[in-house]
């Protein structure tokens, strides 16, 4: 393995540490994420979940508030609203009803977040990566789609790594140089770190 390789694997890695250094300054405080909140679980699922301790439900259950329903916040931030629907009802177990929408009270009249030093956890890591679900014009817009492109470029990096070690070593069990690793645990370690990806399409790029 040599330097770049070394270096493109731990470069992916970080993209998928949530601590990755946003541009906070692309954040154009329209403070309407923290008003169009919302979550593949249901709420009875979060309320469960907030009581077995999770933190990532509790915000839901104790934090933000909910709507009482889809059309209330979709007075508030409605191109947020339909775009969220139009994504989820791809999957094929979409139900309405099952989804909540949220809004955060801390955020102030000029989009400002009046916690800012003890926001949650998903507060601070949002958005997540180039996927992650952010408004339409939201001002990370660019930068989203940069971590996208450079997600696949790395993906499609470890797929031609792969491909070149199948090709040179064809016995599962072959170690090897500079891995430690034989064929297949090394196959295993790079399917794994693509895997994630999986659900935005990486089986093709
Ligand atoms: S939607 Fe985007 S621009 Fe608006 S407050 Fe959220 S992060 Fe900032
Ligand atoms: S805690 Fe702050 S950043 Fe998080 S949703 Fe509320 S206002 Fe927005």
């Amino acid at each position: 393995m040599d330097q770049g390789q070394t270096n493109e694997f731990e470069n992916f890695d970080k993209q998928f540490k949530e601590t990755v250094n946003r541009p906070q300054a692309l954040c154009d405080t329209c403070g309407r994420c923290c008003k169009s909140i919302t979550t593949s679980r249901t709420h009875e699922e979060l309320e469960q979940m907030a009581k077995e301790g999770k933190e990532e439900a509790w915000v839901f259950v104790e934090f933000f508030k909910r709507y009482p329903s889809i059309d209330e916040a979709r007075k508030v931030v409605p191109e947020q609203v339909e775009q969220v629907i139009r994504e989820l009802s791809l999957n094929k177990d979409f139900d309405i009803n099952k989804i909540s929408f949220y809004y955060c009270p801390h955020v102030t009249k000029d989009g400002l977040c009046s916690v800012y030093e003890t926001r949650p956890y998903c507060c601070r890591v949002a958005p997540r990566h180039g996927w992650s679900l952010m408004p339409p014009g939201c001002g990370f817009e660019g930068w989203q789609f940069e971590e996208r492109e450079k997600t696949k470029s790395s993906v499609r990096y470890i797929k031609e790594y792969l491909q070149r070690i199948e090709s040179i070593y064809s016995n599962d069990d072959d170690i090897v140089p500079g891995q430690n690793l034989t064929v297949k645990e090394l196959r295993e370690k790079l399917l794994k770190k693509i895997e994630p990806w999986e659900k935005y399409g990486s089986l093709f790029w």
